[in-house]
């Protein structure tokens, strides 16, 4: 049965005419909306270690509402929750619940380190949430421990149980390539085996240059073809090769399936139906690039001119590449979300 929530041949048409066009032809309908900064990790990948957020400068409830709200009349049809991490907000549910109830929306997803789902599963199920993306790089507790600096392995596994038996449409393990950590085939196929046991997704994804790290000339980054030669007999998905921005593979007689997320060595802007907002507010044409609009305290109306302009300004493509300078590049993720 599929989560994404039916609409009438009216409401499709009408989104026809409201849907919002990039300069590039395409049509934005995911918003990936951060709703905190703060993290109790500090993933070397990710972390702001100099400006880790906090609680004042986030939007309040009203604030988030108000900004999805008029993003939906826009042509926004699916929601990710994100942050920092998202459940260290104390009104969650009753965001997912006001972004839920929102006529225009159709699909509500979370991502999550996983450190506390196993207590807020079922909760996050029933407040609307129908996809969840838990991230983790590895199931070695003292390499776990080494990149997100908490020794919280066991506790974000036992959240992907929790997850399944919440029965979320979706379930979708991130796992971020690092070399040297977790790309060895070992590590890769620790990890890609839990979608021999589980009917859920493991995607594996190339570096970006966030937190500490640099991307493609820095001292962690590895390809996604990594994945391909530590797992052989990886055959493509024959119902559904492509996903969103992932390639999809599957082990033989695996329940679920492998992911491959390479925005470097197969970058994926010419498909792009994103933007995204900041924890603080501003809109993001771009996750690579700076630009931003500042939407807090806007009318509706103030809203709806802002996104128009910011679209004309998304960018074709981002500028990293494996044989680029991108020492330059260093995204905020712990603030803009992935
Ligand atoms: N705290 C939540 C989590 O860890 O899932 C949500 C926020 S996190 C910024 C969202 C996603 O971005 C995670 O799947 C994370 O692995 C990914 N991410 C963070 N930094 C990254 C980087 N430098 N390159 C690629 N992906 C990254
Ligand atoms: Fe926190 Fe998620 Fe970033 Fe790790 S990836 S520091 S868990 S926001």
């Amino acid at each position: 049965m599929s989560d994404v929530r039916p609409v009438s041949l009216s409401q499709l048409l009408l989104r026809k005419v409201l849907a919002v066009r990039d300069a590039f032809g395409r049509d934005i309908s995911y918003l990936r909306l951060s709703v905190t900064r703060r993290c109790g990790f500090s993933c070397i990948y990710c972390a702001d270690r100099d400006c880790p957020g906090s609680l004042a400068e986030e939007l309040s409830l009203p604030e988030i509402l108000k900004i999805a709200e008029v993003l939906s009349g826009m042509g926004i049809t699916k929601v990710r929750l994100t942050g920092g991490e998202p459940l260290m907000r104390r009104d969650i549910t009753e965001i997912c619940r006001g972004i839920r109830d929102l006529p225009g929306v159709r699909t509500l997803a979370l991502t999550t380190n996983g450190f506390r789902l196993a207590e807020t599963a079922r909760e996050l199920r029933e407040a609307g949430v129908s996809r969840i993306n838990i991230s983790i790089d590895t199931r070695n507790p003292a390499v776990f421990a080494q990149i997100t600096g908490v020794p919280g392995a066991e506790a974000a596994l036992s959240g992907i149980e929790a997850a399944l038996s919440a029965g979320f449409a979706k379930v979708k393990i991130n796992a971020v390539l690092l070399k040297g950590l977790n790309d060895d085939a070992a590590s890769i196929r620790d990890l890609a085996e839990l979608s021999l046991r589980y009917p859920l997704d493991v995607r594996f994804i190339e570096l970006m240059p966030a937190g500490g790290t640099a991307c493609c000339k820095g001292e962690y980054f590895t390809s996604g073809a990594a994945v391909l030669r530590a797992l052989p007999e990886l055959r493509e998905d024959p119902e559904e090769p492509v996903s969103g921005v992932a390639r999809l593979y599957r082990l033989p007689g695996a329940l679920g399936r492998i992911g491959i997320i390479a925005p470097v060595t197969r970058r994926f802007c010419g498909g792009c139906n994103r933007i995204r907002v900041t924890a603080d507010g501003m809109l993001r044409p771009c996750l690579l690039s700076d630009r931003e609009y500042r939407l807090r305290g806007l009318s509706a109306a103030e809203i709806r001119e802002t996104v128009t302009k910011a679209l004309a300004m998304k960018p074709g493509e981002h500028g990293i590449s494996q044989d680029g300078d991108d020492d330059h590049i260093r995204i905020r993720m712990q603030r803009i979300g992935g």
